[in-house]
């Protein structure tokens, strides 16, 4: 990084103290902008760097309910409204306990270039609490929702910010907070919210775009290689639902999934993940994956303290959470054989994994362009709701097919213009960055 774009991240770093994985973020981006600077002086002089960095509105709000033994809890919901410069904020809501101010600005920061590459009308967003949805009663969960969304109505709108799921929230809860704001607002408002039942406004595809846009992410990423997916083997962490549907995509490109992970540890099939059992565990159920293993005759859960990713394999698909694949788990895995990575979750590989992969020649995914199925398909869910419309599954799965295609190229084309080709990190950031940095000088400093 040239010593401008290092003053700049020192100012972002004082000014957010203590939230390393926002810095983390901020700073992947960074290491890919400075041709770009170069290029365009115009963007330093318009101070873009700092504008985008730091987010046009925050809110932070107490989320009070009460729990089955009528014991008030309190918990701390977010919503960082990162930028509006494309379109209205878009992002998820995330409940999980980890979730503080520095999560959801990572995640934001995220998505605001994820967003970008999409090509669709969205600014970025994201949201949460620190609430544990594990072990809450339907009834907990839906008076949660329903406090969370009393609060954040008011910042909401289908101009304004339209929130999703992510981890932790799924229909079940979209469902929940959808009421509260129909209740309070005495609006039908569909294009408030994305990630719907498909009675009232959802989106076929909607569920399994983040899955199935990873995977064909991947198969683009063998394309460009002259191979392909087929008769490959890969690991898929997490079991939520982008793991379960990226799992699916791969059994139909002929790449056998071997293990997947949840809390409890992974679990490791040599016959290749069952994907209908494991829905049946995971989202019927809500149970472990000792469940899966215990119903399937040559699965076995990992031995504690091993990884999901000391197995080779030579597709790796991290579909869990943030940091959950170090330099450590890279050098394992690029020892065992390993050709590509696709990251199905936002930044789950370390920025020393990245290193140990991009030195091995792997063809790496990043996050913001490979996992962007679900957002651009939460936009084609707003598409249809504007028009009163419903599209047929194949229409819309074609739509994100397309829409994916047209990222990985845009992200080869940049990498290319700019002298590193296959560099899909350095591609991503650069393609997503200078669309929102042009529409950020054009809207003047507001
Ligand atoms: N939470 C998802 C993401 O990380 C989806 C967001 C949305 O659909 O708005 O992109």
């Amino acid at each position: 990084m040239d010593e401008q774009l290092e003053r700049t991240y020192d100012v972002v770093v004082r000014r957010n103290p203590g939230e390393a994985e926002f810095h983390q973020a901020v700073r992947e981006v960074f290491e890919s902008l400075e041709p770009v600077l170069l290029r365009n002086p115009h963007y330093t002089e318009g101070a873009v760097l700092e504008r985008i960095c730091e987010p046009e509105r925050q809110i932070i709000f107490r989320v009070p309910w009460v729990d089955d033994d009528g014991r008030p809890q309190i918990n701390r919901g977010f919503r960082v409204q990162y930028n509006s410069a494309l379109g209205p904020y878009k992002g998820g809501v995330r409940f999980h306990p980890s979730v503080y101010l520095g999560i959801v600005k990572f995640l934001g920061f995220e998505q605001i270039f994820k967003n970008s590459l999409t090509g669709l009308p969205i600014g970025g967003a994201k949201g949460g609490a620190d609430f544990d949805p594990r072990g809450r009663s339907e009834g907990e969960v839906m008076r949660f929702c329903q406090s969370f969304m009393t609060e954040l109505y008011r910042h909401l709108g289908e101009y304004t910010d339209v929130p999703a799921g992510d981890i932790g929230v799924g229909g079940r809860e979209i469902g929940y907070l959808f009421g509260q704001y129909k209740r309070l607002t005495n609006r039908y408002e569909s294009g408030v919210i994305t990630g719907k039942g498909l009675t009232w406004g959802g989106s076929l595809v909607r569920t399994e775009a983040t899955g199935y846009g990873a995977v064909f992410f991947a198969a683009e990423m063998a394309k460009a290689r002259g191979t392909s997916l087929d008769g490959l083997t890969a690991s898929v962490s997490g079991s939520g639902n982008v793991a379960i549907h990226a799992i699916e995509k791969f059994a139909q490109y002929g790449t056998k999934v071997v293990a997947c992970s949840d809390s409890s540890g992974f679990v490791h099939d040599e016959d290749g993940i069952d994907v209908d059992l494991l829905k049946q565990v995971k989202l019927i159920e809500r149970a472990r994956l000792t469940e899966y293993a215990a119903r399937r005759p040559n699965a076995r859960m990992g031995d504690e303290g091993a990884s999901i990713w000391d197995i080779p394999v030579q597709v790796a698909a991290p579909c869990a959470t943030q940091n959950e694949l170090d330099t450590q788990h890279a050098e394992n895995l690029v020892k065992n054989g390993l050709k590509f990575v696709v990251e199905g979750a936002n930044m789950p590989a370390t920025p020393g994994a990245i290193e140990v992969f991009s030195k091995a020649g792997i063809g790496f995914g990043p996050g913001k362009a490979a996992n962007a199925g679900g957002v651009a398909t939460s936009a084609l869910e707003m598409q249809q709701n504007a028009s009163r419309d419903s599209w047929s599954f194949e229409y819309t799965e074609e739509r994100l097919q397309d829409i994916i295609e047209g990222i990985h190229e845009t992200c080869l084309e940049t990498a290319d213009e700019y002298g590193e080709p296959g560099n899909y990190v350095l591609g991503a950031n650069i393609a997503g960055f200078t669309k929102v940095a042009d529409a950020v000088i054009a809207l003047g400093v507001i």
